[in-house]
């Protein structure tokens, strides 16, 4: 049994984490650690965490079989209070993901990723280190993983070959370089202190709980609502998808088997132009109209209520500033290391994610409306 602290797991993939924990290891204690931004969401959490105690910030769960996942709204660069619980709950394995985590935010306004991404990890590695490391010598068990992203590695080329572990850095974004600075930081505590670390550097993740700011949560709902759906320049950007239970199961196997002090790529191999992305979600779309009725009464304002193709949504847009052309993940290591391997194809992760969002209309609306910040 596992006592997990999760950063930032009230957000998309911290949320899709802990529920597959709770799954896959019922045994494991999980306790999270969220400050609740916008990206931070409680209805992530509705199944496991039950409902907020009035004026209460700290959710905890009591009784272990109703609410088996501690919600504790804390921010990671407050470190006394991450060494207090760390403490306390005798966590043995933090999973790192809190972070700002959207590009075109960190264009807008990159101090809170310094803030966030790069003095939050390090206030969590001198947590981890002021708790589990006495006399020089390190509590048995402990693990501190560090969740990252492909965009470390900067950008490719059409022809260029995928980012191997060894690939340089060169972020190209201040998000990009925050995650590539907290990276080092954890590198840096491993090889210095001997934290016992592993990393995971991810291509994008799609599914189920997806804020719909990123681009495929914001073309459903956009294409739901009938509204525009904007595609950056002409859609050529490429990206390699992944669906979030996949790296979920990928960041477990990590925590599990991976060895100390190494870094890990996950990708699925699954490389696709934005466009091609955006018409493979419309001709979801499409098909969901053509087959349920029930959506057309639902959803008026579809083109598909009307019996028309939700292409005619789209709309390219201004490119971003320093837009990445490429990224495409070699996951070669996980694979032979780790075993891991994806269960969904992108045919049957973007059906299940479209199916979701069609289905948890309530979760974004209380999104769009804001209240889902007033808990
Ligand atoms: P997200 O934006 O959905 O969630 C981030 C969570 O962190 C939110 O719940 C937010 O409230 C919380 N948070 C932010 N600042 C905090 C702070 N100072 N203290 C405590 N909590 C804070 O992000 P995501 O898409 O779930 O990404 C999670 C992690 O995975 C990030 O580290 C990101 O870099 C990495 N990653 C994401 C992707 C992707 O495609 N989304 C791919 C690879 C890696």
């Amino acid at each position: 049994m596992r006592r997990l602290l999760v950063t930032g797991g009230a957000g998309f993939i911290g949320s899709n984490f802990v529920r597959y924990v709770h799954r896959a290891h019922p045994a494991d204690r999980i306790v999270v650690v969220d400050a609740l931004t916008y990206a931070g969401n409680l209805d992530n959490l509705s199944d496991l965490v039950g409902p907020a105690p009035a004026l209460a910030s700290d959710r905890r769960g009591g009784d272990a079989v109703s609410e088996p996942v501690r919600f504790v709204r804390a921010d990671i660069c407050d470190t006394a209070a991450v060494q207090a619980l760390l403490a306390e709950e005798r966590i043995d394995h933090v999973v790192h993901f809190a972070a700002e985590s959207h590009v075109d935010r960190s264009i807008t306004g990159p101090d809170e990723f310094i803030r966030t991404n790069v003095n939050g990890t390090h206030s969590l590695l001198k947590a981890a280190r002021a708790v589990w490391q006495s006399n020089g010598a390190w509590r048995p068990g402990v693990r501190f993983h560090h969740v990252s992203t492909d965009e470390v590695y900067g950008t490719l080329t059409p022809t260029d070959p995928a980012f191997t572990e060894t690939t340089p850095y060169a972020p190209n974004s201040p998000y990009s370089a925050s995650k590539a600075a907290s990276d080092h930081l954890v590198r840096a505590y491993h090889h210095t202190y001997g934290l016992p670390v592993t990393t995971s550097n991810c291509s994008n993740n799609y599914g189920p709980y997806h804020f719909p700011e990123k681009l495929i949560p914001l073309m459903i709902v956009r294409a739901l609502d009938g509204g525009e759906m904007p595609v950056y320049a002409r859609g050529e950007n490429v990206r390699d998808w992944l669906y979030v239970e996949d790296h979920c199961v990928a960041i477990d196997a990590v925590l599990e088997r991976g060895r100390v002090g190494e870094t890990y790529n996950v990708g699925g191999r699954n490389e696709w132009k934005n466009l091609d992305v955006v018409h493979a979600l419309c001709d979801l779309i499409d098909a969901a109209f053509r087959d349920t009725p029930a959506w057309h009464a639902r959803y008026p304002k579809c083109p598909g209520a009307s019996r028309r193709s939700v292409r005619e949504l789209i709309r390219f847009v201004a490119d971003r500033p320093g837009h990445d052309l490429r990224y495409a993940i070699d996951a070669t290591k996980i694979e032979r290391e780790l075993g891991f391997e994806p269960k969904q194809t992108f045919e049957t992760g973007l059906a299940l994610t479209v199916r979701w969002y069609l289905e948890n209309e309530a979760w974004w609306r209380r999104i769009q409306s804001g209240e889902y910040r007033a808990g």
